[in-house]
């Protein structure tokens, strides 16, 4: 479990690093849902997305001694922008291991922080698996995307802003991959104000969250297909399904054609650019997915990194 006061020294420590990003209230939104909705836009956050705090609150938070030799990932995606962007800023080496088959975008984009790209494999299980590997070998310090304490403490500093921006919010909306931005969004907002409700966002192609709070237990999802590659985690963290548990009041489900309306919708009426993973909450509020009439949303936008190649086909459907 993670603990408010270390959200809240999250906050300070990374403070530097990072966007602090706003929220902004939207009148079309609010109209079309019948609450007031209030957008927190983290695809314009460093890197693109929210992944940065809690890259940054591990590397800032850790030894000096102990992290020296370097930081270590497995992901191609956000994350590894992520710990490469932070490492580089604290001027520490840092390695990610990317799929075989990595985008030549994604590739630069982390060569472009600095750091080094190891191929390995094409899962995010054999990423993580091999970069532990390399942690041991090299006396690297191993960044979990999501079930890890510090990591968690980081993504909470957006509940902090949340309530510093709009104190008396009634509820949260955010998306789910392995939880660790929700794990530390809700137990930033259940420790400040306990009433207000947090609400997880998952595909219904990929709901392992949704499929492990209802078994009970950490439940593990294979073959899966959404657009939401940031939300592909096959099953939640133990660390992190424990705060889901204790936190979150539910997680909704959006089809794959709604996160497609939100994302076209944010681009044309929003002038934002979401990610599909970074748009599920939008395609839950327009979708009439949340159970509440009349009160205020803060709705978190994760992220704005997708392959513009990816827009046409949008747009044309
Ligand atoms: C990683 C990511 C998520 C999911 O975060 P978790 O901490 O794994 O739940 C959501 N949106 C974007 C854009 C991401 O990069």
């Amino acid at each position: 479990m993670i603990a408010f006061p270390d959200i809240i020294e999250a906050q300070q420590r990374i403070e530097n690093v990072i966007t602090r990003t706003y929220l902004d209230h939207s009148a079309t939104l609010s109209r079309l849902s019948g609450n007031e909705i209030y957008l927190k836009p983290e695809n314009l956050q460093k890197t693109g997305a929210f992944k940065v705090r809690g890259a940054a609150n591990f590397i800032l938070k850790s030894d000096p001694q102990k992290i020296c030799r370097g930081v270590i990932t497995g992901s191609s995606g956000n994350h590894g922008q992520a710990v490469a962007y932070a490492a580089a800023l604290a001027d520490y080496p840092a390695i990610v291991v990317v799929p075989e088959d990595v985008s030549p975008a994604k590739a630069a984009a982390i060569k472009g922080y600095g750091a080094e790209l190891v191929p390995c494999g094409t899962t995010s299980q054999e990423r993580i698996e091999k970069a532990q590997e390399l942690a041991q070998t090299k006396g690297l310090s191993f960044v979990h995307p999501f079930d890890d304490p510090w990591v968690m403490e980081g993504q909470g500093s957006i509940g902090l802003e949340i309530l510093e921006d709009l104190p008396d919010v009634d509820a949260v909306l955010v998306p789910v991959g392995g939880g660790g931005l929700i794990s530390g969004i809700a137990t930033a907002i259940k420790g400040a104000r306990p009433d207000t409700k947090v609400y997880g966002v998952e595909p219904v192609a990929s709901n392992s969250m949704y499929r492990s709070l209802r078994a009970g237990k950490v439940t593990e999802l294979t073959g899966i297909k959404t657009l939401a590659d940031g939300l592909r985690t096959n099953k939640p963290g133990l660390l992190t399904f424990s705060v889901v548990q204790k936190h979150v009041d539910d997680i909704l489900l959006v089809t794959e054609e709604e996160i497609k309306k939100a994302l076209l919708f944010l681009l044309e009426r929003g002038k934002l650019l979401a990610e599909p993973s970074g748009a599920v909450t939008v395609a839950a509020v327009l979708a009439g997915k949340v159970p509440l009439k009349g009160k205020k949303l803060a709705v978190v936008i994760s992220g704005g990194n997708m392959d513009l190649k990816l827009l046409p086909r949008l747009i044309s459907q």
